[in-house]
């Protein structure tokens, strides 16, 4: 997605070897305008896949993930990090190792959103080592429901997580695929949308 490349260039920092600093405009402060378009760019790709339900994991995989909801008309479901005295029902968890934060929480939903009918299409702001994927994609394995895809706004090429999604025999998209860093700069594969 060539809007999302150019924002990248221009915005981006790079942290350290492997992390991409990108809260300009996706995980801090939000571009809505970049969201929208990211969102419209989900949608025409599951166009014809009959997509029940969006899920991500908070926090910054909600705003791409509504705005593609949004482009689909259907509920986005995020997964909470910290369990919360209101979620007396159903839960479905799973561990997730965290690839910035450096540890593992438990994250879960609410059972009562996901039903054995929903084919979910999965959103998340980056791939790293599909720890985050993986985690939703067993809590919705849990629920009986189906999972069509996973949608990311910028997949770290150099790192296994597509591998490891690839071989569940779920299909990634990723709207902007990093080859690697390289004094300072970096270097896109050719996305998937
Ligand atoms: P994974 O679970 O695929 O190893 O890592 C994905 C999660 O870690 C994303 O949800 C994102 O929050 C965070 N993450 C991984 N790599 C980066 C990065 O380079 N920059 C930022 N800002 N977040 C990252």
């Amino acid at each position: 997605m060539q809007l999302l490349e150019e924002r990248i260039l221009t915005d981006g920092n790079i942290l350290g070897e492997n992390i991409l600093k990108v809260d300009n405009f996706l995980t801090h402060q939000v571009d809505y305008r970049l969201m929208k378009a990211i969102g419209k760019m989900f949608a025409q790709k599951y166009a014809e896949a009959g997509i029940t339900k969006v899920a991500t994991i908070e926090a910054s995989g909600i705003a791409p993930a509504v705005y593609a909801a949004e482009a689909m008309d259907v509920p986005m479901i995020f997964a909470k990090k910290h369990k919360n005295i209101t979620m007396t029902e159903g839960i479905l968890t799973a561990e997730v190792y965290s690839f910035t934060k450096q540890v593992t929480s438990t994250v879960s939903i609410a059972g009562k959103f996901l039903s054995k009918e929903d084919k979910v299409l999965i959103i998340d702001d980056f791939l790293a080592n599909g720890q985050a994927a993986k985690g939703l994609i067993e809590i919705i394995g849990q629920a009986g429901a189906q999972v069509v895809g996973v949608g990311i706004v910028i997949e770290k090429s150099f790192q296994d997580g597509r591998r490891l999604i690839e071989d569940m025999g779920i299909e990634v998209t990723s709207l902007a695929r990093i080859k690697n860093f390289e004094n300072g700069n970096l270097n896109f594969l050719e996305a998937d949308a």
